[in-house]
């Protein structure tokens, strides 16, 4: 038999096992999910707030505004992309204060986010000031 294989959907993050990619759409957005490069046993072996943070990351990976951020920095419309971004990371500021007595791992996953992006942002800056 074979081994079933973690996948995702890049639109929501839901996630399921398969054993054939092409059953793979997620039942929310019937979108076709991706498989996740890693094996069932590894991903089970994982708690809850690391596959929230595993998934997290491939949705960044995968939305649009990332992916024309880490493209080659000559396009003109950069700046205009950190200012897209910077706005996202205020608003993902605002989102921490409010969950600041809300649940405590929600809060994490998203200051996750806000460093990861912000990361991003400082690094694109660098090289497009060379
Ligand atoms: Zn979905």
């Amino acid at each position: 038999m074979r081994e079933l294989a973690v996948h995702y959907c890049p639109k929501c993050g839901f996630y399921a096992f398969y054993q054939l990619s092409r059953n793979a759409v997620c039942p929310r957005c019937d979108e076709k999910m991706m498989s996740l490069d890693m094996r069932y046993q590894d991903f089970m072996d994982l708690d809850c707030a690391q596959r929230d943070e595993l998934l997290a990351r491939k949705l960044i990976e995968h939305s649009p505004l990332v992916a024309r951020l880490v493209k080659p920095h000559r396009e003109n419309n950069n700046r205009e992309i950190i200012a897209n971004l910077v706005t996202v990371i205020e608003g993902m500021s605002q989102e921490i204060k409010a969950l600041e007595a809300d649940n405590k791992k929600q809060k994490e996953t998203v200051a996750w986010m806000h460093d990861m992006i912000w990361d991003m942002v400082k690094k694109q800056r660098r090289e497009s000031s060379v």
